[in-house]
Parts: C-alpha cells; structure tokens; sequence
C-alpha cells in the first residue's frame, strides 16, 4: 500500500543519510530537543519524546519523497529541490550547506562570459538549472549529465565548459578554470509536501516550526549583561538594538544599575564599543539555549 503524507500521525522528515547536511541537520534536531538513537545505522529512526521519525536517505532523493508525501517534510540544499523541479512549499531557509551553482571554463579559453556559450558543450550534474537558465536567455548549448568529477570535463574535452556547485572556488582552479556566473545561490531548507496533512501533522508542525525558529533566533542572540551609572540608562536604552525593553536593576553602589538585555550577535562589537563609552563596565555575554518570542 503506498503511503500518503497523511497516512500516519508521526512526522516524517528526510534528511541526508551522510554527506555536507548531515551533521548540521542532526545539530539542529537535536539543539531543538529531539533525542534519537542509531541514525548511523538505521534509515528510519523514531524520536523517542516527540511524534517523529527520520529517514535518513541520498540528498538528492529528498525533493521526491517529499513532493510525494513519502515524507512531510526534508531537509535539502535548494540546488537539489530546484534541479528536480519539486512541488513542495520551501519553509525555512537555513544558513548552512550554503554554496551556488556557477558556469565556469578554462582560465585562457574562448569562453568569458555569457554570451560565449553559444554552441558550446557543458557537463554538469544539475542538467535541468543548466538549461532552465541557457533557453531563458535564448543561447544554443549542447548539455551533457555528468554525476561526479565534472571539473575535469574541460581537461578531458568532454566539455568546453560546467555548471557545478562551487563553495570557495578552490576546486575550480585547482583544475585551471574560471567562475564566470552564477545561476543559482543555494543554502539548506526545510521543505513541506504539498499533499494534503492531518490537523494532527499540520499541529505537530506547528510545534516543531515553533521550536526550530527558537532555537534559529537563540542562535543568532546573546544575553548581555552589564553594569552603568543610572544616568547613562536613557542613552543606553537608545544604542542596544533590543527585543523589548531591558530589565534595569539597582546595584548597591549608589547611582549605578545592572542592565540585562538580548541582542543580535552581528551587532555585538558595534553596540559594546557604544556602551563603553557611555560608561558601562563589567560587560557580560552568554550564549542563550532558545527564544520563544
Ligand atoms: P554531499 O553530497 O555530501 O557533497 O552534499 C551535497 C550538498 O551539500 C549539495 O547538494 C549542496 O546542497 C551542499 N553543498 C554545500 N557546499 C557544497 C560544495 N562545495 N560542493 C557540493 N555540495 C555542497
């Protein structure tokens, strides 16, 4: 009998079985307080305090099984759920597995930019992004499918130029060519099928959105606590970029308060260099677990 994504009231999330994802996603799962056991043995693996199984298969399977309601939701590079033209819905995009799909060609060859594809040959393992993106610009090229090692087509003269995921770009010169464009920026998502879901799966969703989004903000946040003269509270309060407003304490020492907030980390070394010089000292910084906001 084949299972439908609302065939069972356990959520059923994909993720890549090992590879560039894999620990990342585990991570994650695990930061938002699912425990598992095995998932290096097993492909499917129960969660045991919430109504969720994993299974653990190749990254490029993931947009399939979703789409088809295999799994409810999947944790994939958007370059995968692209390349197969997946009907799912993208809910999160997340900052890890982050690289893009560039063309790129010999260093010293005839190929320098867009237009000298022309009738040109180019390997790659993302035939479907190659074409998508040539036809939409009208320019003639002949697309072979390569699964592995597609820089070393050129060296080969199996192709004049790739497409291929590019990260630091090392491996491309390494093998003599040059990034020319990118065609699409990729990072992990998290994927719901569009089959339709029980209020029960639908709920459970909620719930692990929930979590997931804590434990996202909990990350990009630290706790900063900090001690200052009353005075300076006003100015204070202008320069922390805060969720709400800060909690003000008074401290033994007459005219001085504790100041205890939540701030974005990119904004960390701005704003503390800022409180310095209005006079808070004994600066503090702690991680947060998660935020429910
Ligand atoms: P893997 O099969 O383990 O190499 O994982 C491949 C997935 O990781 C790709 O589909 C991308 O979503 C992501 N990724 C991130 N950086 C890179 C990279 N430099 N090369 C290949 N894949 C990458």
């Amino acid at each position: 009998m084949q299972r439908t994504a609302d065939s069972n009231t356990s959520l059923r999330i994909a993720i890549q079985k090992s590879g560039r994802l894999t620990d990342k996603t585990i991570d994650l799962l695990k930061g938002i307080g699912l425990r598992f056991d095995d998932y290096k043995r097993n492909l499917l693996v129960k969660c045991r305090n919430f109504d969720v199984e994993l299974l653990l298969i190749r990254d490029d399977d993931i947009p399939e099984y979703v789409q088809d309601g295999v799994c409810d939701l999947g944790f994939v590079g958007a370059n995968e759920t692209q390349e197969k033209g997946a009907d799912v819905t993208v809910l999160r995009g997340l900052d890890y597995g982050v690289c893009r799909l560039s063309l790129a060609a010999r260093k010293d060859g005839d190929i320098q930019s867009v237009n000298d594809f022309e009738g040109k040959t180019i390997a790659t393992s993302y035939p479907k992004l190659t074409r998508d993106f040539f036809e939409e610009k009208d320019i003639n090229t002949d697309v072979v499918t390569i699964s592995g090692a597609v820089e070393i087509a050129p060296r080969l003269e199996v192709a004049d130029a790739i497409c291929d995921i590019v990260s630091t770009g090392n491996t491309l010169k390494a093998n003599g060519l040059q990034e020319l464009v990118t065609i699409l920026e990729s990072e992990t998502e998290l994927i719901q099928t569009n089959k339709k879901l029980s209020p029960g799966k639908k709920k459970l969703i909620d719930k692990f959105l929930q979590r997931m989004d804590g434990h996202q903000q909990a990350e990009r946040s630290r706790y900063i606590m900090m001690n200052a003269p009353q005075d300076s509270v006003q100015k204070i309060k202008e320069i922390i970029p805060s969720l709400k407003s800060p909690t003000v304490m008074p401290l033994a020492d007459n005219g001085m308060v504790a100041i205890h907030t939540v701030i974005p980390i990119d904004e960390f070394w701005v704003v503390m260099e800022r409180l310095k010089a209005e006079g808070a000292s004994g600066i503090v910084i702690l991680p947060i677990e998660s935020m429910i906001l």
